[in-house]
């Protein structure tokens, strides 16, 4: 039998403003990026979904690009279904831009106004549609005031088996102060008290994951 798939989405995503613009967000990848490391050093079959990062990513697993929350979207329609676990790491847009297929944009045209959509909710489709034996964790970045109690709503609302609480600072940071929600109930931490590297953080996560069925 082949080996335990894990699904790992990573980075932000670009929603096209017109043909040279686009919203995007601030997400490095790095986190998923160390987790897919980390998932295949342990001996998971390992796919990345990667956004548009800069950062070159480690060989020995497949890599798939995405720029757009749709290009998401249809990897993971393909990918999802055979995969045991879906880590969505992915800092996926909230909003997009409703007319993407707009030529560039000119200052003459004046002032202007973008008409924003709300994007499809890609793990909750997931979540949706998941088998008993699958399990996806989410993750969750907000303002450490209201971060708890946020994550303990996305994982609900969201049908997640366990969501990642992580306060804003970490985007961009090396370092990470997480908590791992589980839809069971637990609260759980790395043993390292404070901040840690995120490829520490990773290691830990993947070995919450257990050891994948061969
Ligand atoms: O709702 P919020 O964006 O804070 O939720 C974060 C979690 O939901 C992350 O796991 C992210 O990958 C996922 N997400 C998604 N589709 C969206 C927005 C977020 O799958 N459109």
């Amino acid at each position: 039998m082949s080996r335990a798939k894990l699904l790992i989405t990573a980075g932000p995503t670009f929603e096209p403003i017109d043909d040279v613009r686009y919203i995007g967000n601030r997400s490095s990848g790095q986190l998923g990026v160390c987790l897919a490391a980390a998932g295949h050093q342990a001996g998971w079959n390992v796919t990345l979904c990667l956004g548009p990062v800069y950062r070159s990513p480690p060989a020995g697993f497949p890599v798939l690009r995405f720029e757009t929350t749709a290009e998401l979207e249809r990897l993971l329609e393909l990918h999802f279904p055979p995969c045991d676990v879906l880590i969505m790491a992915a800092a996926v847009a909230d909003f997009r831009p409703r007319r993407a297929d707009t030529p560039k944009l000119t200052r003459s045209a004046g002032p202007m106004t973008i008409e924003l959509e709300p994007t499809p909710d890609l793990v909750a489709a997931c979540a949706a549609r998941k088998r008993p034996d699958q399990r996806i964790v989410g993750f969750a970045l907000e303002d450490p005031s209201v971060l708890a109690t946020r994550a303990a709503d996305k994982l609900r609302r969201k049908g997640l088996d366990a969501i990642v609480a992580n306060p804003l600072e970490t985007m961009g940071s090396g370092r990470i102060r997480a908590v791992l929600y589980t839809a069971t109930g637990e609260t759980l931490k790395p043993p390292t008290a404070g901040a840690i590297d995120k490829e520490a953080f990773a290691r830990w996560l993947i070995a919450w994951l257990g050891k994948p069925a061969e």
